[in-house]
């Protein structure tokens, strides 16, 4: 007689409980069955559970979370970010096409650009991400393939003029990407305001605990998001079920988290704005933000975020010091989590440029940038007081 295989446990288990939380599923491979057959056959594989590395159960509770937010038809995890965004780029374009990217971008996107994609044949046309008029000029000069550019930039936050660029990216048949990290879908779901593909590190807020990496690209095309995934699956990029599993529990809160941490940076900025040593207060909420009317209202209606700039007097090595004083907040990069972030970006986000070039690319000398978490608005306030005191 011959005994079940030891070695195939999983079979005990089949929706015999019905868990709270998704289960994480560590196995690499899933016995295949008739559909799973007709999946491979039908889309190379590209709906069925057969493989981790093309589909996974706890993954993709997650991407379903990133959809949800947007709003979307689909989303799909990435091992990180920068996956997500390298992905995208590589899957829509081709040698030979153009993409045209905003100046004020993540570094490491910056780099992907700089050095990665002209490398393989890309041309890559800078504008400023603010300038509607450098969009279309370079968009009826350059015929591109792909737009991209930044929800909010970093560390400045000035804000994309999503629907604007979205017509300049249609009126050629291309594709609108957007980065949404610093923003959020709490804040902006820029697919409702015309983009194609929106890339995220959900390193950031949507996981929002600082203890996984991963990334997201979130889609209403179908058949685009089918080519991404393609892509991913031959990159490499995708995501482990640990992980997807801290990204989906971070999502849980999401709102909770985001209601509370733009709560806070608004009442933290207007704290501030009064405060000796304070040269300026940099938030998309406030009235003297450059973007402030009609853009803000169109790209975050509802909430502005909770990431804040705050310029103060005697420059960078002066913001360094008040920096290194924090009690509350944590002198740390990255941004998104729980507890507030702090850092100036002269030498972290930003060290590889020089003062000038900085003050050229709208980043004042004396900037901290804060993430501001859960700690409540009195407190970090109260912190920064006493830091600069
Ligand atoms: C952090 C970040 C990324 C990269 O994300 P990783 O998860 O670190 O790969 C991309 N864009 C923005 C705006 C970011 O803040």
């Amino acid at each position: 007689m011959v005994e079940q295989n030891p070695h195939r446990p999983g079979r005990n288990f089949t929706s015999r409980t019905s868990p709270a939380v998704p289960p994480i599923y560590l196995s690499t491979t899933f016995e295949l069955d008739d559909a799973s057959y007709e999946d491979i056959q039908g889309t190379g594989g590209l709906h069925a559970t057969w493989y981790s590395r093309f589909n996974n159960p706890t993954v993709d509770a997650a991407g379903a979370e990133v959809a949800r937010l947007h709003g979307a038809t689909g989303s799909m995890m990435t091992s990180s970010g920068m996956a997500a965004i390298s992905t995208t780029l590589v899957t829509l374009l081709r040698a030979g096409d153009t993409v045209v990217a905003a100046k004020q971008v993540y570094g490491d996107t910056d780099d992907l650009l700089v050095r990665d994609l002209p490398g393989l044949g890309i041309n890559v046309i800078r504008v400023d991400a603010f300038d509607n008029a450098a969009w279309a000029a370079a968009v009826d000069k350059h015929q591109p393939h792909v737009l991209y550019g930044e929800t909010m930039s970093n560390p400045a936050l000035r804000l994309l003029d999503i629907p604007a660029v979205a017509k300049l990216a249609h009126g050629v048949g291309a594709k609108l990407v957007i980065d949404n990290t610093f923003a959020t879908p709490y804040c902006t779901r820029p697919l409702q305001l015309g983009a194609d593909v929106v890339v995220e590190s959900a390193t950031k807020f949507l996981g929002g605990h600082s203890d996984v990496i991963a990334g997201a690209v979130t889609f209403d095309d179908d058949k685009l998001g089918e080519e991404i995934q393609r892509r991913l699956i031959t990159f490499g990029g995708c995501l482990d079920a640990h992980a997807a599993y801290l990204a989906w529990r971070g999502m849980r809160t999401f709102n909770v988290r985001l209601a509370e941490g733009c709560r806070s940076a608004a009442a933290v900025a207007e704290a501030m704005v009064a405060e000796p040593g304070v040269k300026h207060v940099r938030y998309p909420g406030r009235d003297d933000h450059p973007d402030a009317g009609a853009l803000v209202k169109t790209v975050m209606p509802d909430a502005r975020g909770a990431m804040l700039g705050l310029v103060l007097e005697g420059g960078d090595e002066r913001a360094l010091e008040v920096l290194r004083k924090l009690k509350v907040g944590l002198e740390a990069t990255s941004l998104g989590g729980v507890e507030t972030l702090a850092s100036v970006p002269f030498n972290s986000s930003h060290f590889n440029m020089t003062q000038q070039q900085r003050r050229d690319a709208g980043i004042p000398d004396g900037l901290i940038r804060l993430s501001v978490g859960l700690e409540g608005a009195e407190t970090l306030a109260d912190d920064l007081r006493q830091a600069m005191g």
